[in-house]
């Protein structure tokens, strides 16, 4: 029997279960489940102990993760943060697919002008920083904005543009991305609204890495008429990269017979 799952806290609400699972078919030999770790001090002892072949991990243990990966391979390392643990022999593997996830998930927007859109990133946690790395190494021009100054020492630090919301730039941006969890759980826009509509007045795109709501953010990108995105395909799209670290190419009972690569 193989296991895996996804840790985080809270993570009842998690679609990866779902998402795996539906991708694995009726594989007789592999579950994919959720467990909730009380804190990030039980975040390895909980991947030891159920003797998983990988994990994916979420807020708010992506860092805790990175820390506590025997190793960590590709765009991890720059970002920081670790969303994926992968079992080689008696090693925990971190990667991040969260980075990657994004960048597929945005694909279909192309280069209208024979160049990525010009990007504007709200919020300097973590997803922001692996969206901010991701374009760094694919050569976007974008700019991070945070409310607070104090997450902003990673972006300044590799010379990413960024700045608080006392210096917010008054350039055009194509692409507005909302990283922050503003909306998530209450109605709130992640800018004052006059600066965002001043924003969206000069983009094409916004798109809110939330899913599963639609959040007062995209509410006010439709009002102004621009393309919407929000979350999901960006959780199915590291869900798909994550799943491919966990299986590479490797057959699964029933799971090719049932046509579910
Ligand atoms: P973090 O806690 O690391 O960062 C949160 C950011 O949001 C900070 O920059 C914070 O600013 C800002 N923020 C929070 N509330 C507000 C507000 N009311 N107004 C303005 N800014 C605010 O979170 P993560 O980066 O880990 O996650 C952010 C969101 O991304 C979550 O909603 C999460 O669910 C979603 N997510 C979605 C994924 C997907 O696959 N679709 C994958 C990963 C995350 P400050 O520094 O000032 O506190």
């Amino acid at each position: 029997m193989k296991l895996l799952a996804v840790f985080g806290n809270p993570i009842a609400h998690s679609l990866s279960p779902l998402l795996h699972n539906a991708a694995l078919g009726n594989a007789p030999d592999t579950l994919y489940t959720r467990v909730l770790v009380p804190d990030e001090t039980a975040l390895r002892t909980a991947f030891e102990s159920l003797r998983l072949a990988g994990a994916n991990i979420t807020v708010p243990f992506k860092e805790a993760a990175f820390r506590q990966s025997d190793e960590v391979r590709g765009i991890a390392a720059k970002i920081g943060a670790v969303n994926t643990w992968v079992r080689e022999g008696e090693k925990i593997i971190g990667y991040n697919t969260d980075a990657a996830g994004f960048l597929a998930a945005i694909e279909h927007f192309g280069k209208p002008d024979g160049k990525f859109p010009r990007a504007l990133i709200l919020g300097a946690g973590g997803t922001a920083k692996a969206i901010a790395t991701i374009f760094a190494e694919q050569g976007y021009d974008f700019t991070v904005i945070n409310r607070s100054a104090e997450r902003l020492g990673f972006f300044a630090e590799r010379g990413m543009k960024c700045a608080d919301y006392t210096q917010m730039p008054n350039g055009a941006f194509e692409m507005i991305i909302n990283t922050t969890s503003a909306g998530l759980k209450d109605d709130q826009l992640p800018l004052p609204a006059g600066d965002l509509e001043r924003y969206f007045a000069r983009a094409k795109i916004a798109v809110d890495v939330v899913y599963g709501k639609q959040t007062p953010f995209l509410q006010a990108a439709q009002a102004h008429n621009l393309q919407t995105q929000d979350g999901l395909k960006m959780l199915i799209m590291q869900a798909v990269k994550a799943f491919e670290l966990f299986f590479g190419n490797e057959p699964r009972n029933g799971a090719r017979d049932q046509g579910s690569e």
